[in-house]
């Protein structure tokens, strides 16, 4: 049965960036069967469900191409704790580990992700994980479209950023070969083709050439997207620099690993010789700007999408909203231009939606036309912060909040109707999370004294 949206405001992100006012837009099997006036719409689909449009917005869903939805059991705590940008650099990305969880326990932290991803209007989603396969049956009934990117890395006993001794597995490398091509074995192509998988080399200092050029060679096996957390934080460039005598990006370009299928996350601490090896291979960038502003560091956006790089953008750890990182993401870009016109909201909302998508090779999503993917969300529009409505992108670019989205639609399916998720028990997942992380933090300082309990941590309840 076709559903007809009628009296409603349709922000296309289509080539023009055209807004219909006062239209309609029609769904029919999962797609987009039609955007036009209103008398028209009604009287090519008699026999559709109505939805009143008046006082919404219909807009495409955010594309959010870099998270880990279990980090979410960090939240409150690890964005205050950096890595240091000079020397002495120290390995990984914050002072404090994660306390370990149960399986079902990481479940539900990667609900509670989901769920704030689904209520920011988000649609579409990569997950770089290890061990993903743990919880991609959960995130299947969450409804969003997925690309989930297994990952792998042969550095033992050292993380993210540290210039010291590397030292090879080659048991963790054969492990999360065997990981990747059993998800893919699994998932791929799975719940209509709304989940995808693909590779993920953790990073460059992380990965030998050796498991550079076998993950490489697996993604070109499994014809699919592979994904990198690159030039991330200064520790990961001094220790590139340590053992292989080059640049991150330079490095991954030397053994093959650059190409137009890889996403690049982060991208902020680049020679410009490294941003324009990014362009000139159309490499596609994760514009992550919520976490690069906590960390203090920013990508130069303008300088990788001159190159060439088709940027799209991500939340990474912690939180889900991606309403907030259009926003960042238009501001940093504004203070590092020193421009108040550039880039403008409608260039903002494209990252974060149409070129998304086509980041995760979804080329027909994440904008609105006929024939297109229906996935798309409804904004409430009646709100004080968002009237007088003469220009909704800009309106909604500069002063929407997440709570001002109340309809979700993934391949045609309602995943939030009027404010309420349908495809999770919200009630449970946000109470159980709560008293999980809890419970989980309070341990592990518990049997740590040693460690710094950060200021404010309040006991469990
Ligand atoms: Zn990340």
């Amino acid at each position: 049965m076709a559903t007809l949206i009628h009296d409603t405001t349709i922000v296309t992100v289509d080539d023009a960036d055209t807004v219909h006012h006062d239209a309609s837009i029609a769904i029919e099997g999962g797609r987009i069967a039609a955007i036009g006036a209103n008398d028209a719409l009604r009287a090519r689909f008699p026999d559709a469900e109505r939805i009143d449009g008046r006082n919404r917005m219909v807009m495409p869903g955010f594309a959010n191409i870099h998270t880990h939805l279990g980090m979410t059991l960090a939240r409150g705590i690890f964005e205050d704790l950096s890595p240091p940008h000079a020397p002495p650099f120290c390995g990984g990305l914050s002072p404090l580990p994660l306390p370990p969880l149960s399986r079902e326990e990481t479940g539900v932290m990667v609900q509670l992700g989901a769920l704030e991803a689904l209520r920011s209007g988000t649609t579409a989603l990569l997950e770089d994980g290890a061990g993903i396969a743990g919880y991609a049956g959960l995130l299947e009934t969450t409804g969003l479209r997925l690309l989930l990117a297994e990952r792998a890395w042969d550095r033992a006993k050292a993380g993210i950023g540290d210039p010291g001794p590397f030292e090879v597995s080659e048991r963790l490398g054969d492990e999360g070969m065997e990981r990747i091509a059993r998800l893919h074995a699994e998932w791929n192509g799975k719940a209509g083709g709304r989940i995808k998988v693909g590779v993920a080399a953790w990073a460059p200092d992380m990965c030998t050439p050796g498991m550079l050029k076998r993950l490489r060679g697996l993604q070109q096996s499994l014809d699919c997207v592979c994904t990198v957390h690159l030039n991330q934080i200064w520790g990961e460039v001094a220790a590139v620099q340590a053992h292989r005598g080059m640049l991150p990006t330079e490095y991954l370009h030397a053994e093959g690993f650059v190409s137009d299928r890889m996403v690049a996350a982060h991208c902020r601490c680049m020679a410009h010789r490294e941003e324009r090896l990014l362009g000139q291979a159309r490499a596609r960038v994760s514009f992550n700007s919520a976490i690069a502003a906590r960390r203090g560091l920013s990508p130069r956006i303008q300088v990788l999408e001159a190159e060439g790089c088709t940027i799209g953008m991500g939340t990474d750890n912690m939180a889900e909203d991606m309403v907030e990182v259009m926003r960042t993401g238009l501001f940093m870009e504004r203070i590092r231009r020193e421009d108040g016109r550039s880039p403008t909201p409608e260039h903002a909302l494209r990252w974060a939606t149409r070129n998304g998508y086509a980041a995760m090779e979804v080329p027909d999503g994440g904008w609105l036309a006929q024939g297109n993917r229906a996935d798309l969300i409804m904004v409430r529009t009646d709100r004080a912060h968002l009237v007088p409505r003469m220009r909704p992108v800009s309106g909604f670019v500069h002063q929407g909040q997440a709570a001002d989205v109340v309809d979700v639609m993934v391949d045609g399916a309602w995943l939030m109707r009027d404010g309420r998720v349908l495809s999770m028990d919200e009630e449970v997942i946000v109470a159980e999370a709560d008293r999980i992380a809890r419970r989980a933090w309070a341990k592990m300082f518990a049997d740590n004294p040693g460690l710094e309990v950060p200021r404010g941590f309040a006991p469990p309840a």
